[in-house]
C-alpha cells in the first residue's frame, strides 16, 4: 500500500463531495488537502507542489492546465488526466459505451456551423421521433438537457438558446433519442489500482425538477445485476477508472437497462452507502487509488437516502445551524452551504433497515422530516443573497 502522509493528498474541488470523501479520510487516519478556488496556474502550481496524489471531486477541469500546472511535480492524478479528459465529456462517453457494447441511446453529434433548424429536423428524421438536446460538458442536476418535443419557433428558439451556451463554454452538443424510461436506476462500482473491482446494488433514484431527490434500494434480480456489474467493471478496466464511480440507467418498459450518463467519481446515488453499507463509497475510494483492499459493500436490507433540496422562492443566506436534528433513526448530514438556492443540495438524509421491504416505511419518516426543516427554514430565512 501507498504510504499515506499528511498533507500529500489533495482533492480538486470544495463541495459536498469533497467534504464527504475528507470525513471518510479522516476516519482512515488522514486529511486531504482541498482545492476550491478558483483554478489559475498559480493556484493549482502552489497546491499541487508538495501533492503526491490528488484525486476529483468534480470532473469539469480544465485538464489542459493541470497538465501544465503539473510540470516538474511528482504528483499523480488518480484517475489519470487521460481518463478525466474522456470522461468529463458525455460524447465520448458514449462513444466508449457503444464501443464496447454497453447499451445506450442512440446518438449523434449535432453540426453548429449551419442552420440549426435544418440540423434539427434532420436529426428528428434519422431519430424517427422526439430527441433530447444535451451539452458534451459541464451539464448537471439537468442543467445542460433540453428535450424537444417538435420543432416550432419556440422550440427552436429555446434550442439557440442552449447551443449558444454550450459553445460560450467550449462544449459540443449532442442529440439522443428520447427514451420514454420506466424509472432512472443507478450503481455504483469502486476499482482499485490494484485491479480490484467491487460494486453496490442497483438502486432507484427519483429526480425533482432534473436534481435528484430520493434514492433507495429494491429487489433487483440477480441476473440483471450481474449484467450491469459487468459493464461496469469492463468500463472501468478499459478506461482505467480508478477509484469508485456511477452508471446512472434508464429502465425502459421490457426491464431492459440503457446507460444515461457516467460520472467519474463518487455520486449521489450512493450516499446511502456511509450507514447503509458496510464500506461507503468513499471509504471504497481511498482504499482504490491508494491501493489498499477495497472494503465489503454489503448493504443493510433496505435503505431510502433523501437529498435536503433548497426550497422553492428561496435564494438566499440560511442559517443552517437552525435546522432542526431528525428524529432517530435518520441520520442528516449537512453540507455547510450558506446560500440556498431553488433545487441546490444543501445536505442529505439516510435512514436504513434490517427487515427488508420497509422502503416505503422509511421514505415517510423521511418525507415528515422534510416537511419539518422546509417548515422551519422559512421562518428562519435571512433575507438576500
Ligand atoms: P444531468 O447530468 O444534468 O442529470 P442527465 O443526462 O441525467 O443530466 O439528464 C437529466 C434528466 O433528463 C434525466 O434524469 C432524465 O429524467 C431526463 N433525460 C435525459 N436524457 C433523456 C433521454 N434520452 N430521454 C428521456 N429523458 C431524458
Amino acid at each position: 500500500m501507498r504510504k499515506v502522509e499528511d498533507q500529500s493528498i489533495g482533492i480538486l474541488g470544495g463541495g459536498q463531495l469533497a467534504l464527504l470523501l475528507s470525513q471518510a479520510a479522516a476516519r482512515l487516519g488522514f486529511r486531504p488537502e482541498i482545492f476550491a478556488g478558483a483554478s489559475t496556474l498559480p493556484s493549482l502550481r502552489s497546491f499541487l507542489a508538495n501533492l503526491k496524489l490528488v484525486i476529483f471531486e468534480n470532473e469539469f477541469v480544465d485538464c489542459d492546465l493541470l497538465q501544465q500546472a503539473s510540470q516538474g511535480f511528482s504528483v499523480q492524478f488518480l484517475p489519470s488526466l487521460e481518463t478525466i479528459r474522456t470522461l468529463q465529456d458525455k460524447l465520448s462517453q458514449k462513444n466508449r459505451l457503444r464501443d464496447l457494447g454497453i447499451p445506450t441511446s442512440p446518438f449523434r453529434e449535432i453540426f453548429l456551423g449551419g442552420d440549426l433548424s435544418k440540423e434539427l429536423s434532420q436529426i428528428a428524421r434519422e431519430f424517427g421521433g422526439n430527441f433530447v438536446l444535451k451539452w458534451a460538458k459541464f451539464g448537471y442536476d439537468g442543467k445542460g438537457v433540453l428535450v424537444l418535443g417538435d420543432l416550432s419557433e419556440t422550440s427552436l428558439s429555446y434550442a439557440r438558446a442552449f447551443v449558444a451556451k454550450a459553445q460560450a463554454q467550449n462544449s459540443r452538443v449532442y442529440a439522443e433519442k428520447f427514451v420514454p424510461f420506466k424509472r432512472e436506476l443507478a450503481m455504483v462500482g469502486s476499482f482499485s489500482v490494484r485491479g480490484e473491482f467491487a460494486f453496490y446494488p442497483l438502486v432507484e433514484s427519483e429526480q425533482l425538477k432534473g436534481v435528484c431527490k430520493w434514492v433507495y434500494n429494491f429487489d433487483a434480480d440477480s441476473r440483471t445485476t450481474e449484467k450491469v456489474s459487468h459493464w461496469l467493471k469492463s468500463f472501468a478496466q478499459n478506461t482505467k477508472l480508478y477509484g469508485s464511480f456511477a452508471f446512472e440507467f434508464f429502465e425502459l418498459t421490457d426491464g431492459e437497462l440503457s446507460v444515461n450518463e457516467i460520472a467519474p467519481r463518487v455520486h449521489n446515488t450512493g450516499h446511502y452507502s456511509i450507514e447503509g453499507a458496510q464500506t461507503s463509497q468513499f471509504e471504497n475510494h481511498w482504499r482504490a487509488v491508494l491501493g489498499e483492499s477495497l472494503g465489503e459493500t454489503q448493504v443493510k436490507a433496505s435503505f431510502v437516502m433523501m437529498n435536503l433540496l433548497g426550497p422553492e422562492g428561496i435564494d438566499g443566506v440560511l442559517d443552517l445551524a437552525l435546522i432542526p436534528h431528525p428524529p432517530e433513526p435518520v441520520q442528516m448530514h449537512l453540507y455547510g452551504k450558506r446560500e440556498s438556492r431553488p433545487g441546490r443540495k444543501l445536505g442529505h438524509c439516510t435512514v436504513v433497515s434490517e427487515v427488508a421491504h420497509a422502503q416505503a416505511d422509511l421514505k415517510k419518516k423521511l418525507a415528515q422530516f422534510d416537511a419539518k426543516w422546509l417548515n422551519h427554514i422559512q421562518s428562519h430565512l435571512i433575507k438576500g443573497p
